[in-house]
């Protein structure tokens, strides 16, 4: 490992797992924390929880389609449901920068209030911290979650079986590609909108209704190139995912295309990422497309018994390549 930290260990790709893996891992272990879910699977009596912890440093602060705020309080309440909980509670914990006008984050504290109202959680307990200008660029914010496992659900890599279906529940980079465009580096003149959005009653819509999901999980930092890779890292299987299939918007390949980005490794914050049995594969799909926001969901590949522990992308042309988990930082402070 290298000496001090970089970047690339923020990216949520393979340096952020190295970091994870080598270092907090090695200090921390335990069986809720092992299994590096999106949340930890704990008892409280003998209730079955989810708790969830997330930091937002994103850059800018106001994009197209949301806000620090937004983001905060959508990126916890879509670790527990992906985790299979019902979302509960959250914490607010704020670092502010002196000089921070207040308007500005009364417009996040509104924010945090109507996503928290949509999502039905309530921000029960919270910490504000300042620290001297310059020591913190605006503001930080750190959100934790606890929801109700939802009873009888069993969720895992160790579920996952060849012939399982993939699928994803709209475009894929939209969050990644509003970013890109709001900070004004590269100049483009069509409009790009975040996905940023709780996503928790499309999935407890599916769970309660099917029992073949293996697992899911909200493709955030890294893309969905970076998911795929955590779902099939170091197991007897293999994905296999299709470009064809994969949907993207016109605009999100117009940015990308100029400027060597690939959709595949751009964050994403209203999206998951569903690995299901191919019998409930048709059902998940049109329970989907049946709810708001939904309708651009689609079957993107399949999990195949060779290669093992392997992405591969099926490309327009029909040859393959292996897709790597992201490596190094593309984009930082993008959640
Ligand atoms: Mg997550």
């Amino acid at each position: 490992m290298n000496h001090v930290i970089s970047l690339a260990h923020g990216s949520g790709g393979l340096q952020s797992h190295t970091l994870i893996r080598e270092l907090f891992l090695e200090y921390f272990g335990n069986a809720a924390l092992n299994p590096l879910s999106d949340g930890a699977l704990v008892k409280v009596n003998s209730e079955k929880i989810v708790f969830t912890t997330d930091s937002h440093v994103i850059k800018p602060l106001f994009y197209p389609g949301g806000d620090i705020g937004k983001l905060a309080v959508s990126g916890t309440v879509n670790d527990l449901a992906v985790c299979g909980a019902i979302p509960r509670w959250i914490s607010c914990g704020m670092i502010i920068e002196e000089g921070f006008p207040i308007a500005d984050l009364e417009k996040i504290v509104i924010s945090m209030k109507q996503t928290a109202e949509y999502a039905d959680v309530q921000i029960v307990t919270g910490d504000t911290k300042v620290v001297e200008k310059g020591a913190a660029d605006g503001i930080f914010i750190n959100t934790a979650g606890i929801g109700d496992r939802i009873e009888g659900i069993e969720l895992g890599v160790q579920r996952i079986l060849p012939g399982d279906i993939v699928i994803i529940n709209g475009f894929i980079g939209d969050h990644g590609a509003a970013i890109i465009k709001a900070r004004e580096e590269f100049p483009v003149s069509f409009q790009i909108s975040s996905d940023c959005r709780p996503i928790h009653k499309e999935i407890i819509a599916l769970l309660s209704k099917l029992d073949g999901i293996r697992i899911m999980r909200d493709p955030t930092r890294g893309g969905i190139a970076t998911t795929l890779n955590e779902f099939a890292g170091d197991q007897p299987f293999g994905i296999l995912i299709h470009e064809k299939l994969l949907p993207i918007r016109t605009e999100v390949q117009g940015l990308c295309e100029p400027l060597g980005f690939d959709p595949l490794y751009l964050a994403n914050e209203g999206k998951f990422l569903l690995i299901i049995s191919s019998k409930e594969a048709d059902n998940a799909l049109e329970i989907l497309k049946s709810l708001p926001g939904n309708q651009n969901a689609a079957t993107i590949g399949e999990v195949v018994p060779e290669p093992p522990g392997k992405v591969i992308l099926k490309t327009h042309i029909g040859s393959s390549r292996i897709i790597d988990m992201l490596s190094g930082e593309m984009l930082p402070r993008i959640c």
